[in-house]
């Protein structure tokens, strides 16, 4: 039998709309939010699409060798963004792997914990979804310059996406540390890196105006596409499950467009009948830059925290632009908010990392928040759970070593299950002693 052609059989009329006032907008024009204010979603019109021909599709690309379709995000391009091969910008991203959470699994009490590992993305973190999409969507509207405000792994990736599609890209960071990791790959894929005097939040601000006055194209997660792409991270997982749908995804939550990610895509997939079960999904913040969990758990209108702070330095943010989407998802997946906290953070890091899996702080949040919620009542150790790890270990090795070495004293936090270097004489004796 001929197989039908990709693109006619599936092409899913889509729009921009307003997630406040419902609004709707042309694709053409160039728009990150609604003239009232509110975020803006890609939508479509999924009432005439034939969900099971679309797995098919999906299925008969799994495990392609070359081209855009083996890409872990261009996979599933129907439901990402209709636009021509010649406009994409790929890296290959995604093909992430999912591990079973081994130690950490143990330490969170649940029995069926699986790892989704996005640090294992081109440039090390999720952020790499989101960004061919966005950086494909600068190139459909002939931008020539990309920026961003990042708290480091935005920067990183649109500064590599950037040099691949030879664009010029700025970067915002915010002032006091960010990960070195994420620092050395912004300078060395050649992005132009701005730290200004201000918090992430500050930073966020003046890249709007900045990217509205100067014409050039913003690409943090408010941008539309960005979202459109990371929804990837829960296609590539579901795939790899068989389309067995977990009880719960758990996820760190910042700037908040991941969770947000996760759960459009989920919503488009119970919409087309390729998932009937809906799973929780559980947002986990850092207690130090928690605005989303205060909503939550006061029930209380949304109001930014001032001064955040946290050394998951990926989600210290205090004004998170996707609070309305995220909390929309959470809401429609009858999920959850969690905090951690600084030490429940890094304690449950030292088990990821000691599983030999690894990941940089915010992304532990993931195994933190799931043990918290077992703890609670609210997670049964029987549920199957899916925790996204967002980032690499190797982004963050200041916190690595402070914690081994406990050197983060200054921050009340205790290497509790520190592995610290020990120096001894170069003699066979020394070393039977410390084996
Ligand atoms: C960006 C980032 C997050 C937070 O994701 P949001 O979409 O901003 O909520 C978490 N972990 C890592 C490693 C990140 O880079
Ligand atoms: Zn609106």
């Amino acid at each position: 039998m001929q197989r039908p052609s990709k693109m006619r059989t599936f092409k899913i009329p889509s729009f921009l709309k307003c997630v406040s006032c419902g609004r709707k907008y042309d694709l053409k024009e160039i728009r990150y939010t609604c003239n009232c204010g509110g975020l803006l979603d890609l939508a479509r019109d999924l009432k005439s699409v034939d969900g099971k021909g679309l797995l098919k599709l999906w299925e008969d690309r799994w495990g392609m060798k070359s081209g855009i379709e083996s890409s872990g995000v261009w996979r599933y391009r129907e439901l990402i963004l209709d636009v021509p091969d010649s406009k994409i910008i790929t890296r290959q991203e995604g093909n992430t792997r999912i591990y079973p959470a081994g130690k950490a699994g143990e330490y969170a009490g649940i029995k069926n914990f699986l790892l989704k590992h996005e640090g294992e993305n081109p440039t090390g973190s999720f952020k790499d979804r989101g960004m061919t999409c966005g950086i494909t969507a600068a190139n459909i509207y002939g931008a020539k310059c990309v920026a961003c405000a990042s708290t480091g792994n935005t920067s990183a990736s649109m500064a590599s996406y950037a040099a691949a599609a030879g664009f010029k890209s700025v970067i915002f960071i915010p002032s006091g540390k960010i990960a070195y990791g994420k620092l050395a790959q912004a300078l060395a894929y050649g992005g132009l890196t701005l730290q200004i005097d201000g918090n992430f939040d500050d930073a966020m601000t003046l890249v709007q105006e900045i990217c509205e006055k100067l014409d050039i194209y913003l690409l943090n997660s408010i941008n539309p596409f960005r979202i459109e792409g990371q929804k990837a991270i829960c296609f590539e997982t579901l795939q790899q499950l068989d389309w067995k749908v977990p009880d719960w995804f758990v996820i760190p939550g910042g700037n908040l467009g991941n969770n947000s990610a996760l759960s459009k895509a989920l919503m488009e997939l119970h919409e087309l009948g390729i998932i009937r079960k809906i799973p929780r999904i559980a947002v986990i913040q850092a207690s130090g830059a928690n605005p989303l969990y205060k909503m939550w758990k006061n029930n209380r209108p949304f109001e930014p925290v001032k001064n955040p702070e946290t050394i998951a330095t990926a989600i210290k943010i205090g004004n998170p632009v996707s609070w309305e989407k995220s909390l929309r998802g959470i809401k429609w997946s009858n999920g959850i908010v969690e905090e951690v906290t600084e030490q429940e953070i890094m304690d449950a890091k030292a088990m990821v990392d000691a599983a030999g899996i690894g990941a940089e702080p915010a992304s532990c949040c993931s195994v933190a928040g799931a043990k918290k919620l077992v703890e609670a009542g609210i997670i049964s150790p029987n549920d199957s759970v899916v925790g996204i790890l967002t980032g690499n270990v190797l982004k963050d090795p200041d916190a690595v070593i402070n914690y081994h070495t406990d050197n983060l004293r200054d921050k009340h936090i205790k290497g509790n299950f520190a592995n610290s270097p020990k120096s001894i004489k170069a003699t066979l004796e020394a070393v039977k002693a410390v084996l």
